[in-house]
């Protein structure tokens, strides 16, 4: 029997895309190997959205075109945001690179994987529902981005906005709670645009209404809002919906009005506290984690420190900071030239990263004798771990639940990044484990 790796790096999406291609080479007949050596299909599934990703994955095609003559018959294929519509440069580039496809383009995959064993394409990408989903997961819902952030190459690569039918994600859901699945992410790069493209144009909130009837669905989350398009509506259904998680990931990029305005995100720092006040006030308990850019092109040390006021004032539950790279095809690439120096942006990013590292001690500590239900989506070195709804990593002592189970944990230890807790036996939880 054939086999396949499929390696991935970066965002959810790129997780939900190789689940879903799994399937599709499963389908035919293909086996999955956890090793590259011993798969005569490699699939290497990008990100270009940070140099990093990028470097890791021309640095695994490298290797792999050092050793084609140890693989002569092996298919070598590259998918996700490193491929755009002109592929010239890349098959220059990477010449052992059997096939290359755009995000969540699997046909060309499953082709030449066809013609060179031989098996039957008929059927592999039809309705493609993980087949061993884990107890949390991604959905993709919205695919691409219609706002073009200077700094992002991610529209240049996915494609403008394309919204799924909420008939087939009902439908898609559905499968997966009969497949063991407690809790869907639902995915898109700017979430809060579901639905626009639609007719009947709907939005994320109807999405999320008709979810909430799935029975057996215990929780619902979504990544990655936009200050701009996180309507009162969706804001309501996260407050009234007893699924959807009191929990919103909303980037901040930075916290000076002029490099937001050189990013163009739409909106100002007033705006986006305006946004945050509103989310507070109507979702009580809610947690907040956000995105920064620091060390953009033209950004002073006094626009910096804007940014350290915002992670000050508003402290955030948790926050995913990068220094500034520039990204080929954007516009900030093209008109933006970089004057940050490395070692500077790497002095922000450590200030940045030193005081939200304080901030998530002070917040995480405050939870400390505290009860919170978390659903038991895993194990790590012997531990059973799980989630708040507030998206709060807990390590659970001791036995006690199961995988998928929703459990009452009370909180003994804290640190900035996860939490420690153990099986209460209370009402609540008897509550919980029966439903
Ligand atoms: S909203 Fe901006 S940063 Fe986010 S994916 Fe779209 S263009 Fe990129």
């Amino acid at each position: 029997m054939p086999t396949y790796h499929v390696w991935t790096v970066g965002c959810q999406m790129n997780v939900a895309d190789s689940q879903r291609l799994d399937l599709s080479l499963e389908r035919m007949g293909l086996e999955r190997v956890g090793q590259i050596d011993e798969a005569d299909v490699v699939v290497v599934n990008t990100c270009v959205v940070r140099q990093s990703a990028e470097d890791t994955a021309t640095g695994l095609l490298g290797r792999l075109g050092k050793d084609r003559a140890n693989h002569p018959g092996r298919v070598i294929a590259v998918m996700g945001c490193m491929v755009g519509p002109d592929q010239a440069d890349l098959k220059r580039r990477f010449p052992q690179v059997d096939v290359w496809a755009r995000p969540q383009e699997f046909q060309p995959i499953v082709d030449i994987v066809g013609a060179r064993t031989g098996l039957s394409t008929e059927g592999c990408l039809a309705n493609l529902t993980p087949h061993l989903p884990d107890v949390s997961t991604f959905v993709p819902i919205v695919h691409g981005c219609d706002k073009f952030c200077t700094f992002c190459i991610i529209p240049y690569r996915r494609g403008r906005e394309m919204s799924r039918p909420v008939a087939e994600l009902v439908d898609e859901v559905t499968r997966l709670i009969g497949r063991g699945v407690k809790e869907v992410t639902l995915l898109g790069q700017n979430v809060d645009s579901y639905g626009h493209d639609l007719r009947p144009r709907v939005d994320l909130a109807d999405l999320m209404e008709e979810l909430h009837e799935i029975s057996g669905l215990k929780r619902i989350r979504f990544l990655t809002s936009h200050p701009n398009d996180m309507s009162r509506r969706i804001i309501r259904a996260i407050a009234e919906l007893p699924k959807v998680c009191e929990n919103v990931n909303l980037p901040f990029q930075a916290g000076d009005d002029r490099i937001l305005a050189e990013m163009r995100r739409g909106y100002t720092r007033a705006q986006f506290m305006e946004r945050v006040h509103e989310i507070r006030e109507t979702v009580p308990g809610v947690t907040l984690t956000t995105d920064l850019i620091v060390g953009f092109p033209g950004e002073t040390d006094a626009e910096f420190e804007q940014s350290l006021l915002m992670l000050e004032e508003v402290r955030f539950d948790k926050v995913h900071s990068a220094a500034y790279s520039e990204r080929e095809g954007t516009y900030a690439s093209r008109r933006m030239p970089e004057t940050v120096p490395r070692e500077e942006k790497k002095r922000r990013l450590g200030a940045a990263n030193d005081l939200q590292a304080l901030i998530q001690t002070e917040l995480n500590a405050d939870l400390v004798g505290l009860e919170f239900d978390i659903l038991v989506d895993g194990e790590t070195r012997g531990r059973l771990r799980g989630r708040t709804r507030g998206d709060k990593l807990v390590y659970v002592t001791g036995g006690g639940p199961a995988l998928g189970e929703t459990v009452m944990i009370g909180i003994t230890g804290a640190s900035p990044w996860s939490l420690v807790g153990d099986l209460r036996a209370t009402q609540s939880q008897k509550e919980l484990v029966s439903t």
